[in-house]
């Protein structure tokens, strides 16, 4: 764990600021409940926050308090670039390196010049002057119940803080069933409940929100799982024809590359999703035990992320990508095979 100049920012947060707040491009439950929740936090403490968003987020997200509020930096370019020119000091939650809110939003934070604070679970951060850094936290939204903590304002916690965190610790847990939710997490998220989170509710505006399309696309994507016995590996493959056939919305495949960790006996699940957009395969990476996709990703497919949960991409096709995929594994056989399961 890293902590980094709390105290100090325990002070500079005693006079009113103007605060940004920033979550990674792509954002999912974490990166939305989190900023969302400290934005409460910040209102209610007299400061002027805003939550800058990079790009679109999935809609099963829309309802979370606050969300209205926010500025999309690839839709409300100005406003985005005001609020943070005129702020004081930026919040950076759930990422651990500038260039994970996209290339530019990075360039206008690269030329920031007041300083950062950095809040997230992720491993290897870039150099901050404040930082809380713990990559044992299941979630950024659990860590900043603990920041709120550290400031000695657990009592401001309301239900709107409590929705939205609760929010992100539940989309991050795979509804608490990950190594990485803790006795600590589960008291957290107690101590949500009883401050107004309603967990039934969550659940279902995050769970039970599909459409028939997204339904239709799990199920091509489930006749596309691949399964290697031999290496304990198991990927889906869905292509832009694919996504368009079942009219693919941005979300609709989020929690999509589980299906394949749920084979018996699987130790590493891969997702690789084609983006004509950005000329890109998009990857997840999963993995059970000691096998880091992680470090995985991070040698191969330019990208990185949890031990267990990671992301990447390959700028070949999507042939070559897979060819390359299973072209790595014999050389990290021993790894899987040996991988501690659960
Ligand atoms: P997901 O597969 O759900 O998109 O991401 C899993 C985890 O890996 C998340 O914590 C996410 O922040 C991280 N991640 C996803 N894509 C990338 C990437 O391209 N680079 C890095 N460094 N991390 C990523
Ligand atoms: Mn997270």
């Amino acid at each position: 764990m890293i902590l980094k100049q709390i105290n100090e920012l325990q002070s500079y947060l005693e006079t009113p600021r103007k605060i940004v707040i920033i979550g990674h491009r792509n954002p999912d439950g974490d990166a939305m409940g989190s900023t969302l929740a400290l934005y409460h936090y910040f209102k209610k403490k007299g400061h002027q926050p805003t939550v800058v968003v990079p790009n679109e987020y999935p809609d099963f997200l829309h309802w979370l308090p606050g969300s209205d509020t926010t500025y999309r930096f690839d839709w409300q370019n100005s406003q985005s670039q005001r609020a943070i020119k005129e702020s004081d000091i930026i919040f950076l939650l759930d990422f651990n390196a500038l260039h994970r809110v996209g290339s530019d939003m990075q360039k206008t934070l690269e030329g920031y010049e007041n300083d950062f604070a950095l809040i997230d679970h992720h491993q290897q951060p870039d150099d901050f002057r404040y930082m809380y850094s713990d990559p044992e936290m299941c979630s950024t939204c659990q860590m900043v119940y603990h920041f709120i903590e550290k400031m000695g304002d657990v009592d401001l916690i309301d239900a709107d803080i409590s929705t939205c965190l609760y929010t992100g610790i539940m989309t991050d847990t795979g509804s608490f069933r990950f190594r990485s939710t803790t006795s600590l997490t589960h008291r957290v998220i107690a101590d949500l409940i009883d401050k107004g989170a309603e967990n039934d509710r969550i659940h279902g505006n995050v769970y039970d929100a599909s459409s028939y399309g997204r339904l239709q696309l799990l199920g091509q994507a489930l006749s596309n799982l691949k399964v290697i016995p031999e290496y304990k590996t198991a990927y889906i493959t869905l292509s832009e024809d694919e996504k368009a056939i079942n009219n693919f919305v941005k979300g609709d495949t989020e929690g999509v590359v589980n299906y394949a960790l749920s084979v018996a006996g699987i130790v590493m699940a891969a997702i690789f999703i084609e983006d004509k957009e950005q000329n890109i395969i998009k990857i997840s990476f999963r993995s059970k035990g000691s096998f880091s996709v992680n470090q995985f990703s991070r040698e191969n497919f330019e990208g990185g992320g949890h031990d267990n949960a990671a992301g990447g991409k390959s700028n070949l096709s999507m042939e070559e990508t897979i060819k390359k995929f299973i072209g790595l594994l014999p050389q990290n056989k021993e790894e899987l095979v040996n991988s501690y399961e659960v």
